[in-house]
C-alpha cells in the first residue's frame, strides 16, 4: 500500500544540487513555513571532492578544507604557474559536505524531511499540482524539483566522458609546493589520446594526484595505474609514499539540449538541468548560483528564466567534437590556450563570463582550422 502525502515542495534525489537547493531556499524568512520533503533512493553517497573557483568568500565558506591562489599548466615543452586573483580555487571534501547537509542542516529544520525512496515517476494532475510517485509514496505537491538525469541525455549525439582515477598519497619527502595547483598535466600524455594529471597539494608531503580523460569509453583499470605511476616516477622523482585514499568517477560531458523544465512541469536542477559544463566537467560553482536563483524565483513567484547563453553552448560543441575525433589536436589547443591567455580569463571564459570580445581575443590566439572544420560538419 503506496503512503499518500502532501508537501510543498518535493525534491527528487538528494545530491549536490538538492542540498545546495535548500541551502539557498532556507535564506528566505518564510522557509521554516513550507513542508519540504527530499527523496534520495541510495544510502551511501559516493566518493567526491568538488573543486571550483570562486571571488571572495563563498556562502559554502565553512566547508571549503583547502584553497589556492595560484594554478599550473604543464604540457610537452612548456609550463606556466599563475596568480589566479580575483578567484581562488577550492575544494570540499564530499564527506564533510554531506556530514554537514545531512547531520547538521537538515535536523535543524523540522520542516524538512529526507525520505529514502525511489522516484519512479512525476505527472501533472492539474495545473498547479503534480504528483511524485516513488516506490513506497505518493507525493501532491505544487512545487517539484527534479535532480534525476533523463535517460536520452546518454543518448546525446556528441557525449563523452571525463573519467578519472586519483590517490591521495603521503610522500616520505617534501615533493610538493602547497600554494600551487596543477590543473593540466599534459606532460605523460598517452598517443591519441586527451588525457592529464590533476594535482592538489593539500600539504608539503599530501596530495591528490589524479589521472583523468576525456573520451567516449572508460578505460581499464590497468591504464590508470599506469600513467599515475609514470607521474610519480617522473615528476616526483620516485620518491617514497603511501596511498591513503583512492578516488575514481565519471562525469558526462555532452552537448544536450537542456530545459529548465521536465516532461512534467518539474523544475531541473543539477546535472539533469545542464549545469555541468560540457567542456569542462564543473558544475559544482554553476549549481550554486543556479540555486540561488531558484529560491529567489520560489518566493518572488517567478517563473525560472534562465540566462540565454547559446554561444557556449556552441563553443562546447566544437570542442567537444575535437576532442572526440582529434584528441591530440586538443591537446595542442590547450597548450595553446594556456602559453597565450592569462588562466585567471580562461577561469572567466570556462564560466560563461566573458563578454564577445575577450572571446574574440580568445579565439585570434588558437588554430581556426580545427573549429571551421566542426562548424561544417
Ligand atoms: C566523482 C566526481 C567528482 C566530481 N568533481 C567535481 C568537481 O571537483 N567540481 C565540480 O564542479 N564538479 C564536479 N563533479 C560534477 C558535479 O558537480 C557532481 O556530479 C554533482 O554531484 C552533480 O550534482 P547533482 O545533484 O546533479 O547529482 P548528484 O550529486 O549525483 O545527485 C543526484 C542524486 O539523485 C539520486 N537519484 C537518482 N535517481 C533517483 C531516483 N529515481 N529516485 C531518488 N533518487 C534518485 C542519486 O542517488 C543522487 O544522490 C564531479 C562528479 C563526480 C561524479
Amino acid at each position: 500500500m503506496l503512503e499518500k502525502e502532501n508537501a510543498d515542495i518535493v525534491i527528487c534525489g538528494g545530491g549536490c544540487s538538492s542540498m545546495l537547493l535548500l541551502f539557498n531556499l532556507q535564506q528566505y524568512p518564510t522557509f521554516k513555513s513550507l513542508k519540504i520533503v527530499v527523496i534520495e533512493k541510495e544510502v551511501q553517497h559516493q566518493q567526491k571532492t568538488w573543486c571550483f573557483w570562486h571571488k571572495g568568500n563563498h556562502p559554502l565558506q565553512h566547508l571549503i578544507t583547502n584553497s589556492w591562489q595560484s594554478i599550473r599548466f604543464e604540457a610537452s615543452h612548456f609550463t606556466t604557474t599563475q596568480e589566479i586573483h580575483p578567484y581562488t580555487y577550492s575544494s570540499i571534501k564530499g564527506e564533510d559536505f554531506y556530514n554537514y547537509f545531512l547531520h547538521q542542516f537538515i535536523p535543524q529544520f523540522s520542516n524538512i524531511t529526507l525520505i529514502r525512496d525511489e522516484v519512479l515517476n512525476i505527472e501533472k494532475t492539474s495545473s498547479r499540482l503534480s504528483k511524485v510517485i516513488c516506490k513506497n509514496h505518493v507525493y501532491t505537491t505544487r512545487t517539484v524539483y527534479s535532480s534525476i538525469i533523463n535517460k536520452e541525455f546518454h543518448e546525446a549525439p556528441i557525449f563523452l566522458w571525463q573519467h578519472f582515477k586519483g590517490w591521495h598519497i603521503k610522500t616520505e619527502e617534501k615533493v610538493f609546493d602547497k600554494n600551487v595547483m596543477t590543473i593540466m598535466d599534459f606532460s605523460n600524455c598517452l598517443p591519441n589520446s586527451f588525457d592529464f594529471v590533476y594535482i592538489l597539494p593539500y600539504s608539503s608531503n599530501e596530495a591528490l594526484i589524479e589521472v583523468t580523460a576525456f573520451s567516449s569509453e572508460i578505460w581499464d583499470e590497468r591504464v590508470y595505474l599506469k600513467q599515475l605511476n609514470k607521474h610519480i616516477s617522473n615528476k616526483l622523482n620516485g620518491a617514497k609514499y603511501e596511498i591513503e585514499l583512492m578516488e575514481k568517477g565519471q562525469i558526462p560531458m555532452a552537448c544536450y539540449n537542456h530545459t529548465d523544465l521536465g516532461k512534467a512541469g518539474e523544475i531541473l536542477i543539477g546535472t539533469a538541468a545542464g549545469k555541468i559544463k560540457a567542456s569542462s566537467g564543473y558544475g559544482f560553482e554553476k549549481m550554486q548560483i543556479d540555486a540561488a536563483r531558484l529560491a529567489s524565483n520560489y518566493f518572488m513567484n517567478k517563473l525560472p528564466n534562465k540566462p540565454g547563453q547559446k554561444r557556449f553552448t556552441f563553443y562546447d560543441k566544437l570542442l567537444l567534437k575535437i576532442i572526440l575525433e582529434k584528441p591530440e589536436e586538443a591537446v595542442t589547443i590547450f597548450g595553446m590556450l594556456f602559453k597565450k591567455i592569462p588562466i585567471p580569463m580562461i577561469l572567466k571564459f570556462l564560466y560563461e563570463e566573458t563578454n564577445l570580445y575577450e572571446e574574440t581575443l580568445i579565439f585570434k590566439n588558437l588554430p581556426a582550422i580545427p573549429f571551421i572544420k566542426r562548424i561544417f560538419n
